[in-house]
């Protein structure tokens, strides 16, 4: 016989949380969108343990009375929705008012809420939806959630979460996500009390973008603007040269909210159609704008998943508007980037570009033809569209490339021929008149290693490899922050043994400010997607067991320590080597940086040159005694 029994409201709740509360990142993601209910523009996610150990949400919006802050973790508490007439048209990210209780019935919670104006705030905590202890509480105007140890009480729902890589990389998701839909609310992410990204909140599309995915993503994006019928659509696409390797970097949002749409996702991918390889998918956000009547948000517990009632319409708005972008059509309308200079970009992602680089190309970026597809050559393809001013040209003073993207201005001024797989040394500044150095003379190279120079009565030998390293060791260091990286076309999957997956994992945010772009993969693999443009892609693992050995040598190094330690593993993966046929003009530069003092030894400490005076040779064959 069946007996009906009525739930528990407790037991209701834990239901509903299994719904509402998948993981950690289900509560960053419901906090903040509470924050931004409440009108912040400022918003503080911190996560720690992948978040399971702690969520804490702070934000500067309207805050709580006492009487809401007691009653808002009720099931069905909601400021947001009085009656069934505003479910049609929804204006918050919020109206269910589950969340709260969901994540409070599987957690334990402390919130802190000052109304602006207010004379004191109130604390209120909550064990497993339980208030324990509720206060008035001085505090700042605004509010502060926090969750610690999620599914405490529930220990089958810990067995379902990942490791706490995943975990935390699924909650800088959903922050990411909020803080990219939300361009006007300045948006931070600490993740075990490092900062990982910050958005200014300016209400600019392109700053919030360059901020949060980066230099080098923004340098590849083009930007997207239309509208039809009242469904309105902008933000930015990739161009075709840059597909990726996965939709990882499709972002669509409506009115405000993160979504997923195989509609959008379908807009986006057919109006690439012949214009991307195979396997490579655009990278895009998308913003997009409907009468709040014309879409249902009410479909999924998560409110992520959303109908709209006019699909053939929505579908053409986001088509043609990526259509036309690739065509190069709309960039003369494109919203001008003057990014001001106080948007960092986001701090661990490789830089290629700078904040004037991406407001010159964005303002004024010549139309690219749509059928642009580049057939890449090798699996290196350059980051963004780096016009050459004088003073970037100036900074990287030398810098080798292939030899067959090399073109000599007229074959008589090609002088001997270079060899098939050497390497060149750019002359990068042709028309700058450089000041004479004393007379020398480069006699040759001895065992393609140590290049002969004569001067006065001095014979110099010089370890091309070492001189070359300090080079560029120099310039990458001069550079700062802004190493310039290059997506790998091919991304290299690494599996790295469990202790250097640990150090990969903690340096994260260094080797990605080097121009290392390195994510776990699965649950032992990396994928390594950029590297600074100085390594080869063939030079990849080396590089990067390499580094993992100095970082693990160190100990825990300071950072500018750790920071030049990889530094000089780049430089050195970069440089010429010995055995390397060199064309004259590469061993020039090398001999001009050293006999101008510039270059005295390698990262190492190893001289770059030696010096035999005529003496010493006179001696040395008893011309003199
Ligand atoms: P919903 O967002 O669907 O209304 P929640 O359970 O997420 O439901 O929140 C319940 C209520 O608590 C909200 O309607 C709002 O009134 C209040 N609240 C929650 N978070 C905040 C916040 N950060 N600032 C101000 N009020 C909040
Ligand atoms: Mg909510």
């Amino acid at each position: 016989m069946s007996i009906i029994n009525i739930l528990s409201p407790h037991v209701a709740d834990l239901i509903a949380a299994g719904e509402v509360v998948e993981r950690p990142a289900s509560v960053v993601k419901e906090l903040c969108e509470n924050a931004l209910d409440a009108g912040a523009k400022n918003v503080t996610v911190e996560i720690r343990g992948g978040g399971t150990a702690l969520v804490r949400v702070r934000d500067d919006g309207c805050g709580m009375s006492p009487e809401d802050a007691g009653v808002a973790f009720l099931r069905h508490a909601t400021s947001k929705l009085r009656d069934e007439r505003d479910l049609e048209a929804i204006a918050t990210m919020g109206f269910r008012g589950e969340a709260l209780a969901a994540i409070s019935a599987v957690s334990k919670v402390r919130l802190t809420t000052k109304q602006r104006g207010a004379e004191s705030g109130t604390l209120v905590t909550l064990e497993a939806g339980e208030i324990t202890d509720m206060q008035p509480f001085g505090c700042p105007d605004g509010t502060t959630m926090e969750v610690r140890e999620l599914f405490y009480n529930t220990p089958a729902r810990q067995k379902f979460l990942k490791s706490d890589r995943a975990e935390t990389a699924a909650c800088q998701a959903a922050a990411l996500r909020c803080a990219l839909a939300h361009p006007e609310v300045s948006f931070r992410f600490i993740r075990d009390g490092e900062e990982q990204f910050f958005s200014p909140g300016d209400g600019r599309q392109d700053s919030c973008l360059y901020a949060l995915l980066g230099r080098a993503l923004a340098a590849d994006m083009l930007s997207c603007v239309g509208e039809r019928e009242g469904a309105a659509v902008s933000g930015y696409v990739s161009s075709p040269s840059a597909g990726r390797g996965s939709r990882a970097m499709q972002f669509f949002f409506c009115n405000g909210r993160a979504i997923r749409s195989q509609l959008l996702q379908a807009a986006l991918e057919q109006a690439y159609k012949n214009t991307l390889l195979t396997g490579r998918f655009p990278a895009c956000v998308l913003y997009l704008t409907l009468p709040y009547g014309s879409v249902d948000v009410n479909v999924h517990p998560a409110k992520t998943e959303v109908k709209f009632t006019d699909e053939r319409k929505v579908f053409d708005t986001v088509y043609y508007a990526v259509l036309s972008a690739l065509a190069g059509e709309e960039r003369a309308k494109a919203p001008s980037a003057e990014l001001p200079d106080s948007i960092r970009p986001r701090e661990g992602f490789y830089q290629s570009m700078s904040a004037e680089d991406f407001r010159a190309k964005n303002a004024a970026a010549p139309a690219r033809s749509s059928g642009a597809s580049k057939p890449p050559s090798g699996s290196w393809r350059p980051t963004g569209l780096r016009a050459p001013d004088p003073s970037w040209q100036e900074r990287l003073d030398l810098k080798s490339r292939n030899v067959s993207s090399f073109e000599p201005k007229s074959p008589a001024a090609q002088g001997p021929t270079v060899p098939a797989g050497s390497r060149i040394v750019e002359k990068a500044v042709q028309n700058v008149e450089k000041p004479r150095l004393p007379d020398h003379k480069i006699l040759g190279e001895a065992m393609k290693t140590y290049i002969l120079v004569e001067r006065g009565e001095d014979l110099i030998l010089i370890d091309k490899h070492a001189a070359h390293e300090r080079m560029i060791f120099d310039r990458l260091k001069a550079q700062d922050r802004a190493v310039m990286a290059q997506s790998l076309l091919v991304p290299v999957t690494l599996r790295p043994d469990a202790a250097d997956a640990e150090l990969l994992e903690r340096n994260a945010a260094l080797l990605s400010s080097l121009g290392f772009e390195i994510e776990p993969y699965g649950e032992a693999d990396f994928v390594v997607r950029a590297l600074p443009a100085d390594i080869d892609a063939a030079d990849v693992s080396g590089a990067i067991e390499e580094i993992c050995e100095k970082l693990r040598r160190g100990g825990a190094p300071k950072a500018e320590e750790a920071r030049d330690e990889i530094l000089h593993t780049v430089a050195c993966k970069a440089a010429i080597k010995a055995g390397w046929d060199n064309a004259p003009e590469e061993l020039e530069r090398l001999v001009e940086a050293v006999l101008s003092g510039a270059v005295k030894y390698c990262p190492h400490g190893r001289p770059v040159s030696a010096v035999l005076t005529k003496k010493e040779l006179d001696k040395l064959f008893r011309r003199i005694v």
